[in-house]
């Protein structure tokens, strides 16, 4: 296993930082948010809002509709195309202060005019921390991969934290078959589903459903959809 996880402090902070010099360099817009490949969105979308579908197919546990939170939202493209379509209001974290600003002045402006977006957070995942009860549904998309395992273990402690009564934190993220793969120009970590699985785990979260992606080009990556609860309440 490359030793990621084993970094010293200095060198998880250059870890972070370097990640966010990449993302400085990306454009704020679909393409940008989408690594070039604009061609996943139509299929991302569709997938995501089946997977959320079936959270509340005619379950007395469904989450509530009211309040989600897009984490990496980068330019909101999830919390247009997606989150929206699903929650009465959507809050947006994200460490690119300039992707955030594309949304407001562009991207999201007449969700925003709609009174639909509420928070705009400029902070990492790695410090963020969600008020206490306050969402439904956290979703986090293409962007867990830039955590350290230790780091992720900590931000889904959180979350649990931050989730309202019959709450789900929901992950989507590229998969390796087996191991990590690093790569140092962005500074990610992708993961086989396993360890994403170990740690939920460490973290104290249940998987209460799971599905693959669909309809993507066989020499992508994998992906995969988990929605996840406190191990107590699943
Ligand atoms: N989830 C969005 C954006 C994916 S691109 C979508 O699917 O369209 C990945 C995003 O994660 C970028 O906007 C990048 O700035 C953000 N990001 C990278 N590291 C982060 C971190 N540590 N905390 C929060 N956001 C981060």
């Amino acid at each position: 296993m490359p030793d990621m996880c084993k970094r010293t402090f200095k060198a998880t902070q250059t870890w972070y930082e370097d990640a966010d010099k990449y993302w400085k360099g990306v454009s704020a817009n679909d393409d940008g948010m989408l690594g070039g490949l604009a061609f996943v969105h139509d299929p991302d979308v569709r997938d995501s809002l089946e997977f959320i579908s079936t959270l509340y197919a005619g379950s007395a546990s469904s989450p509530g509709s009211q309040y989600a939170c897009d984490c990496g939202a980068g330019i909101g493209r999830v919390t247009k195309h997606m989150l929206l379509s699903r929650f009465a209001k959507v809050d947006l974290v994200e460490q690119n202060k300039q992707f955030l600003d594309a949304a407001a002045s562009q991207y999201l402006q007449p969700e925003i005019a709609a009174g639909r977006v509420g928070d705009l957070m400029a902070v990492g995942l790695q410090e963020f921390a969600p008020a206490a009860g306050r969402y439904d549904v956290i979703w986090c998309q293409w962007v867990l991969s830039h955590l350290t395992d230790d780091d992720l273990v900590a931000f889904l402690r959180r979350c649990a934290d931050g989730l309202a009564p019959n709450g789900v934190v929901c992950v989507k993220e590229n998969i390796t078959t087996r191991g990590y793969i690093v790569d140092e120009e962005d500074s990610s970590v992708t993961r086989a589903a396993s360890i994403y699985e170990r740690i939920f785990a460490r973290a104290g979260m249940a998987v209460v459903h799971a599905q693959m992606q669909t309809g993507f080009q066989p020499d992508m990556f994998g992906v995969k959809m988990w929605a996840l609860r406190p191990a107590e309440q699943a």
